[in-house]
């Protein structure tokens, strides 16, 4: 019994691949690893090496066919065995199986509606389009919208911008690059300096924050200004489709747009009278920092200001319920970052939840379930975020358990003209999710996109030692049951990173074996965020690791280590 010649799948988007020639004909002898033929897909050109050894008996695609992903199109088995007969696979796609696959998982909700038609009641409306909510989904998609010739308005109830401008991305990071500024003073006797009597005042620090938040939500107003896009103060409520009311004054839409984000959810119980949780909106607004900090949740926020307060002196206890921090991320990057943060004398308590927190005198005692006791004077819950769903409640969407709106891929709710994108979807509660799926949304409506691509997205984690990643984790294409290779490049044999007095962390790259194509990126270390950017693109390009790793890099770069880590799962690493 013979085998088949499969098309494989190089990458997300590849659906199928044309042959642009056999490199054998039938009758010819094939070792294993020989190339057999030259495939061709929407981004790219490989030569494709056999499985099998055995005769190339049949060969049921011609040069110049496309060929669906996973479909047979050649059989190598021995002389004189029968050759099966097939019917040769649809133009469309077949779908892979999850072995076949060696794509990154893209981001998906838990539920999804099914793909829906474009049709909407034509009708005369005020507006073309109204969207709910001016944060980064709601705002990017409004400027698209007017750009494609859509009148649009946009409805904010508080400060445009959302929470990444005014509670979230912006101000965390400004709070971030002071704290880096004071560790590097602290530390600038590495470089050649004496800093004597420095010291720093929170209230500037917080000024400055304050000041980076209005500079950019005012600009918001510009661009809706410079866009056309008419802005609507106020709370809106949408009950039925087409119709959305603002402090009772009625706005009617060919379109609506629901981008309302969400607000951070709480688990907290047991509390004392008299105690003050700490939210991250709360926080936004702090005056003075505290001596001693209980930070509940070791995910990406509570890290992040976990290592915010510690710079600046604060003595932080993170209370983790999973068995370590940062579950989500590549598990050599989690234990890398526990590790800095434990050098910090940040102290990490996981597999722990909180029972309950009492208040004495003066201090908060926080009560952990393994019996143990933490005191401290501030309470911050980090403990993720819920939909901020009071503008819809009556509408009728289809929601998730948890409360979140479920979509199709173009971000159509089950109402057909109703759209819902960012944070209150739940699929991925990033910034740059949100107004790429409030992109996508809108050139649905008025762009005619007929084909939403489903893109890896990159994340950041804005820690004493900065965490970017792509794509699957080694465990998760492990879990697929991928055949993986993997290598990880330090940033201290990098020159740059030694110049920069920053050679903690690695980059690690996740491929596959036999085409090499990069399933996954994770880096920590310096100026990771900016990193990540090349391996988004690579990915994207379909770049395998060899092509990736032997393109040129600057030299001295810190974006060597990535050609370097590119390298180890290709040719072989040089400086390693
Ligand atoms: C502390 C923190 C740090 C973060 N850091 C990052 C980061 O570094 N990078 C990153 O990518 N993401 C980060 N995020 C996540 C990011 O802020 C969100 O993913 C992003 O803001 C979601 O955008 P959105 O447009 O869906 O919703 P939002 O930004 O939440 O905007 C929703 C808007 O809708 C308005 N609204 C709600 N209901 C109504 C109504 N009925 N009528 C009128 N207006 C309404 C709200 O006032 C709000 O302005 C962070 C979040 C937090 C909390």
């Amino acid at each position: 019994m013979g085998n088949f010649i499969l098309m494989p799948k190089l990458g997300m988007t590849m659906t199928d691949g044309k042959i642009i020639k056999w490199l054998k004909d039938e009758g010819d002898m094939i070792e294993k690893g020989d190339y057999i033929f030259e495939v061709e897909t929407d981004k790219t050109s490989l030569e494709v090496d056999s499985l099998y050894t055995g005769i190339l008996l049949k060969k049921y695609y011609g040069a110049g066919e496309d060929v669906p992903c996973n479909s047979e199109m050649g059989y190598i088995g021995k002389t004189g065995e029968a050759i099966p007969e097939l019917q040769r696979a649809a133009a469309a796609a077949s779908v892979p199986t999850e072995k076949q696959s060696v794509s990154a998982p893209a981001a998906e909700p838990s539920k999804k509606v099914e793909t829906k038609p474009l049709v909407v009641e034509e009708g005369s409306y005020d507006y073309d389009l109204i969207v709910i909510g001016a944060g980064p989904g709601g705002y990017v998609a409004a400027i698209r919208a007017a750009q494609l010739g859509a009148k649009v308005a946009i409805v904010e109830k508080d400060e445009m911008g959302g929470t990444c401008l005014n509670r979230g991305c912006i101000p965390t990071k400004a709070l971030y690059a002071s704290a880096k500024r004071w560790k590097n003073i602290r530390n600038a006797d590495q470089y050649g300096f004496k800093v004597t009597g420095a010291e720093f005042d929170f209230t500037a620090i917080m000024e400055n924050k304050n000041k980076v938040v209005h500079r950019l939500t005012s600009g918001v107003s510009s661009l809706m200004k410079k866009n056309k896009v008419e802005i609507i103060k106020g709370e809106a409520k949408i009950k039925k489709e087409h119709e959305v009311t603002v402090g009772g004054k009625k706005f009617t839409c060919k379109f609506a747009l629901i981008a309302t984000g969400g607000r951070p959810a709480s688990v907290l119980k047991n509390i004392d009278a008299g105690v003050e949780i700490w939210d991250t909106d709360k926080l936004m607004g702090l005056k003075s920092l505290p001596e001693k900090a209980v930070i509940v949740g070791g995910g990406i926020i509570g890290c992040e200001i976990g290592c915010i307060l510690n710079s600046f002196g604060v003595k932080v206890t993170i209370v983790e319920m999973l068995p370590s921090i940062l579950s989500m991320v590549d598990g050599d990057i989690a234990v890398c970052l526990a590790d800095d943060m434990k050098k910090n004398d940040i102290e990490i308590l996981s597999g722990v939840t909180v029972d309950g927190i009492k208040k004495d005198s003066a201090h908060n005692i926080v009560k952990l379930s393994n019996g143990n006791t933490v005191t401290c004077d501030m309470i911050i819950e980090a403990v993720g975020r819920k939909a901020n769903k009071d503008a819809f409640e009556d509408l009728g969407v289809e929601l998730t358990p948890k409360g979140f709106v479920v979509t199709d891929d173009f971000m159509t709710t089950n109402l057909g003209s109703v759209y819902a994108i960012g944070d209150i979807t739940g699929i991925c509660q990033l910034a740059h999710a949100a107004s790429e799926q409030g992109i996508i949304a809108v050139e649905r409506m008025f762009g005619g996109r007929t084909k939403a691509e489903k893109q890896n997205i990159p994340s950041c984690i804005f820690t004493d030692l900065e965490i970017a990643y792509v794509g699957m984790t080694e465990a998760q294409a492990k879990e697929k049951g991928l055949d993986v290779r993997i290598f990880k490049f330090p940033f201290g044999a990098n020159g740059k990173a030694l110049t920069m007095g920053e050679s903690e962390g690695f980059v690690k790259v996740v491929c596959e074996s036999r085409f090499g194509e990069i399933l996954g990126v994770h880096i920590i270390g310096p100026d990771a965020s900016s990193l990540i950017q090349e391996a988004v693109t690579a990915m994207r390009l379909e770049a395998t690791a060899e092509s990736a790793g032997t393109t040129v890099h600057a030299h001295p770069t810190l974006s060597e280590a990535l050609m370097e880590a590119f390298l180890g799962c290709s040719t072989g690493a040089i400086h390693m």
